[in-house]
């Protein structure tokens, strides 16, 4: 029996499977493509699990990256994990005065923020609580160049400020108090198709961060040049590898900002996926096997509402799934989940083994928009387990419970 057998007749399917081991090589190995100046911000928004936000953040031996948040959900899982609010990016369009409180209260200080009534719930949260906010000004720039299947910038949107009217705006954003404007958000793409174009991408970006720095007269102390790194989502195959990413960023920085190293900015980069797609697997069970006018269906006990929901949102590349299977590929079927609506597919007319009931599929590179990115309350089934291994040894054994929770209604109500 195979360890995800071991695994899977332990704990059930469907389950997930995250491996420490491999979380800690994704994070030295992007840390170790970009110059050591960098931080490195992981996004929650590809999962939230404490234990792999713990092991991003290391143990102070080798360099760790920072938490980036977008809700207060995410902000506990970070405590939990160890970090400190002060180390914390909080991002997000939507911040509401109770989110800003209760982040500030715990702590956090540097928020990004898209608009400049943004900027002044900011001010006006830190402003009661009596601190100063860090601010950082998202850009959402004109053009871009890179090739990818997720694209952020370049039309309207609710991320970020016009790079064309961010001067119209300054004053407005200048005049809020209790903030320090300390530089630049920028976050173009995600998933990029390859080096070259990533590289590009960076090259625009911190062009652009030095032109509106001088024709804005705002001294930068720190820009986030934004992410795009990239691993297969629920396929085989290897994380991207920037061999060249590393002298093209120092390059762009010293044409464009001369002494960077020694003067700042601090410059920064954020990843979801890169850093924990490829240490998660997950573990469907097969519940049957049939077939109709000629093609198979294979039904698993893991659907959209365990990996991938959220891909029809066209914000996740599409769900197909391709198994990691050591036998061979001799059958053609379309992988199925439970739920009742055609639209609950992993992949479709994919070649597989012969499986039958009761069989294990092991889906591989899932660790990232995985449970908190499917559509888990859909038609009531529970949520996956999620386990974290190290090596052989297993670190935790947890599940997502959702269940509804009443308030008092009063007697007298109209
Ligand atoms: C989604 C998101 C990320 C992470 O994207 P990945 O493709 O998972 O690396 C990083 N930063 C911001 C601002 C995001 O919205």
């Amino acid at each position: 029996m195979t360890r995800y057998e071991h695994l899977a007749r332990e704990y059930g399917t469907p389950l997930y499977v995250y491996d420490l081991d491999e979380v800690e090589k994704a994070r030295d190995q992007l840390l170790g493509s970009l110059p050591e100046e960098f931080h490195l911000f992981y996004a929650l928004k590809a999962n939230p699990h404490p234990e792999l936000v713990r092991a991003l953040r290391g143990d102070g031996t080798a360099k760790g990256c920072r938490p980036e948040i977008s809700s207060t959900g995410e902000l506990a899982s970070v405590l939990e994990a160890g970090f400190d609010g002060s180390e914390v990016m909080y991002t997000g369009p939507g911040k509401t005065f109770e989110e800003l409180r209760e982040a500030m209260s715990l702590g956090v200080r540097m928020f990004s923020t898209d608009s400049v009534t943004d900027v002044q719930h900011v001010g006006q949260v830190a402003g009661e609580l009596g601190v100063t906010a860090q601010v950082l000004l998202r850009v959402n720039s004109a053009s871009a160049s890179a090739t990818t299947s997720i694209r952020m910038t370049g039309t309207p949107s609710q991320f970020g400020f016009d790079s064309e009217t961010l001067g119209e705006v300054l004053p407005d954003v200048r005049a809020v108090s209790h903030v320090d404007i300390v530089g630049f958000h920028f976050f173009p793409l995600s998933n990029a198709r390859d080096e070259d174009s990533l590289i590009a991408e960076f090259q625009g970006t911190i062009a652009l961060a030095a032109q509106l720095q001088a024709e804005l007269d705002l001294p930068l102390k720190f820009l986030d040049i934004g992410g795009g790194f990239t691993v297969p989502y629920a396929v085989p195959g290897p994380r991207g590898t920037y061999p060249k990413l590393r002298v093209e960023l120092g390059a762009a920085l010293d044409t464009h900002f001369p002494g960077w190293r020694e003067n700042g900015p601090q410059l920064a980069c954020e990843s979801g996926r890169y850093l924990i797609g490829a240490s998660g697997t997950l573990l469907a069970g097969v519940s049957n096997v049939k077939v109709s006018r000629g093609r198979k269906f294979v039904i698993l006990d893991a659907g959209i509402n365990t990996f991938g929901g959220m891909s029809g949102l066209g914000r996740l590349l599409p769900v197909a799934v391709q198994p990691d299977e050591g036998a061979e590929a001799v059958d053609q079927a379309s992988l199925v989940g439970p739920l009742c609506t055609p639209g609950d597919i992993l992949g479709r007319e994919i070649k597989l083994p012969a499986l039958q009931a009761g069989d294990v599929v092991t889906i591989p590179n899932a660790g990232a928009y995985g449970p908190t990115a499917s559509l888990l309350m859909f038609l009531g089934r529970p949520a996956p387990t999620e386990v974290v291994v190290r090596g052989d040894e297993v670190v935790s054994v947890s599940r997502i419970e959702h269940v509804r929770s009443y308030s008092q209604v009063s007697a007298d109500r109209p």
